[in-house]
């Protein structure tokens, strides 16, 4: 009997490694013919970068507003969503800023890239302060989605759920609405996803070839910085918070996180690690209703080692580009990695997006994300380890604070 084999797919992440590797060959024999590969391989990569921009803006839109709705649940829970939104925000600003404070110490060692071929140029621009709250707020429904600026769309997406929330039974609808088209817009940064072999391949074929090895040398010190900053932020923030606000030991807390962690690593996948990480939280002594509340809202809105991975390749793509960042850019990363860390969906890849939005805020050119897509997948399995280690940390850290609260 000759039955039919079904075809295996190659996993997503093995096409984009071959990709990347491919690129590297390809663009390293391409070098004696730049033009070659800046005219007819960098269109398709284009073609991608231009892709994932138009998914960016609907995503945030979307994923924030079907965040606040379902915030609706959180003030049922009060105490929770407090502690649990607090938390969330303070580590993720702390993350972003470790990423960035790293990244700083690193920085003599990222190259500076011909960007000759690339429009780009550098908006020499510095708003101030006041400039800067008052540009937060949009004066139009279509502008802030039509020249792309994310912080007046997450404005106006946080606006607009508050406004569903209040029409409490007549707002269900709305709400039904905004879920189901977040849902589609996820499908279509699922598909755009899928082309990244391509993109990836397209994109960085040409940065080598007009570049040269000196590319790939600094990708690995990117990816170490990335690294250095995960573990401390776990080591330093985590450590600290379970021992002094959740009464565990930090050993005991990292050991029973483990299955969950290896299985983020490998998956790179918040969500997919939802219900193993449940499971470790639960073991670990959370309780059910904080570990069935915080996790699922941590999968979704808190991503820690996201942030730190988008303040570093700012940094990096920045410095590529012979940038200095200047303080109150800095402190617009900080401010734009938090919230879109909110934005970035649990799945693979994800954060890669964000990081468009993030760069768009400090005017930074948004082709860099290229400089870094070809590892994504190795930034990403560090990222998502540590994004799910922190909606663990805060479960067992409400949970105790809840347990003493009764006692007392
Ligand atoms: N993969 C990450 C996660 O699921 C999101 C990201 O791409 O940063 O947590």
């Amino acid at each position: 009997m000759d039955a039919v084999q079904p075809k295996k797919k190659m996993p997503l992440a093995a096409q984009i490694f071959i990709a990347l590797i491919l690129a590297i060959v390809a663009g390293l024999a391409l070098q004696g013919n730049v033009p070659l590969a800046v005219n007819y391989i960098k269109p398709f990569g284009t073609i991608f970068l231009n892709l994932v921009k138009f998914v960016v803006g609907p995503i945030v839109l979307f994923s924030i507003m079907a965040g606040v709705v379902s915030l609706s649940d959180l003030r049922k829970v009060g105490s929770i969503g407090g502690l649990t939104l607090v938390y969330y925000f303070f580590t993720t600003a702390v993350a972003v800023t470790i990423g960035l404070v790293i990244a700083n110490s690193f920085k003599g060692a990222f190259p500076a890239l011909s960007t000759a071929n690339l429009a780009y140029k550098v908006k020499n621009s510095n708003p101030g302060f006041m400039k800067m709250i008052v540009d937060l707020f949009p004066s139009n429904f279509i502008a802030p989605l039509n020249s792309s600026n994310m912080l007046q769309v997450i404005v106006m997406a946080i606006l607009i759920g508050i406004a569903i929330i209040a029409l409490g039974r007549k707002g269900e609808k709305a709400a039904e609405f905004i879920n189901t088209w977040n849902d589609v817009f996820m499908k279509v940064m699922e598909m755009i996803l899928s082309l990244s072999p391509i993109g990836v391949f397209c994109l960085l074929c040409p940065v080598v070839a007009q570049n040269g090895p000196a590319v790939i040398g600094s990708l690995a010190k990117v990816i170490l910085c990335a690294y250095i900053a995960y573990a401390l932020h776990a080591i330093i923030v985590y450590s600290l918070a379970v021992r002094t606000l959740g009464g565990m030991s930090p050993l005991k807390f990292f050991k029973g996180m483990m299955p969950a962690m290896i299985f983020a690593f490998s998956s790179a996948s918040s969500v997919g690690t939802l219900p193993i990480n449940m499971e470790c939280a639960s073991k670990l002594g959370a309780s059910k209703e904080v570990v069935s509340f915080t996790l699922p809202l941590g999968a979704t809105i808190n991503m820690d080692g996201t942030a730190i991975y988008q303040g570093v390749c700012a940094v990096f793509i920045a410095s590529c580009y012979g940038i200095d960042l200047t303080l109150p850019q800095m402190l617009t990363i900080v401010l734009t990695a938090t919230l879109a860390s909110v934005g970035t969906a649990g799945v693979p890849g994800a954060g890669m997006i964000m990081l468009a939005m993030v760069l768009a805020s400090v005017n930074l050119p948004v082709d860099g994300i290229a400089l870094v897509a070809g590892v994504d997948r190795i930034f990403d399995m560090g990222r998502t380890t540590l994004n799910i280690t922190g909606d663990a940390s805060c479960a067992i850290i409400v949970s105790h604070i809840l347990d003493e609260k009764k006692k007392k």
